[in-house]
């Protein structure tokens, strides 16, 4: 059963049909995609929006009103609530992010970079471009207050989190932009492990300066 209840939104997954993301983020969305039945069809919907012509004064229209569309299909569409294939649920790590680590989960170099807090960097890009990596977060762990004034994706890989907009789970995705301020907490009683991508470094490294900032006092 499909318990999934954070998704992308219209805007990015419009930008994810336009091709106009960085690899990590699609990487990301790919993750969500392949357990999220919901996504999907909204995925393809704006794949086919996207993929009308432009030189028509009718497509144009269409084009203009996507997000309306996409935001109609949300509510109405008939959910297809077949299970990913299991090889998608492998160890719960889904494909698209399984095929780019050395090993299983537990055995990957994670580095602390706090009590109970740890990261292993999945991103070889340059560091102006955002990052990449997956968090591990022990129960209880708990960040300070922060906003984003860029994209930044989170794709919960296991354990769960929550804050002002509710509980992420195993599956969920959390799809911020700017006005989004939060403080998300741990509440699982393993580890929270969440996969990150950022299109900018100053969000993303204000984030990690608050999260250390109380266990080493800088
Ligand atoms: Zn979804």
């Amino acid at each position: 059963m499909n318990t999934l209840s954070h998704h992308l939104t219209d805007e990015t997954l419009q930008d994810y049909s336009a091709g106009v993301l960085n690899a990590p983020m699609e990487t990301l969305i790919a993750c969500h995609l392949t357990l999220c039945p919901s996504c999907r069809q909204r995925s393809q919907l704006a794949d086919a929006i996207g993929g009308l012509s432009l030189g028509d004064e009718d497509a144009v229209a269409m084009k203009a009103s996507a997000s309306d569309i996409l935001s109609l299909d949300k509510t109405t569409a008939q959910i297809d609530t077949t299970p990913p294939p299991i090889e998608m649920q492998l160890q719960g790590v889904p494909k698209p992010l399984a095929r780019l680590l050395p090993g299983p989960m537990t055995e990957l170099p994670w580095k602390s970079f706090g009590p109970g807090m740890k990261q292993f960097n999945l991103g070889s890009q340059p560091r102006k471009e955002g990052a990449f990596k997956l968090l591990s977060l022990d129960p209880g762990s708990r960040m300070s207050k922060h906003t984003h004034q860029h994209r930044e994706l989170t794709f919960i890989v296991s354990g769960s989190y929550s804050d002002e907009l509710g509980q992420f789970k195993a599956g969920d995705i959390a799809d911020l932009s700017a006005d989004h301020h939060h403080r998300p907490h741990v509440d699982s009683d393993v580890p929270c492990i969440s996969l990150i991508a950022t299109d900018a470094p100053v969000i993303f490294d204000g984030l990690f300066g608050k999260m250390v900032q109380p266990f080493v006092g800088i």
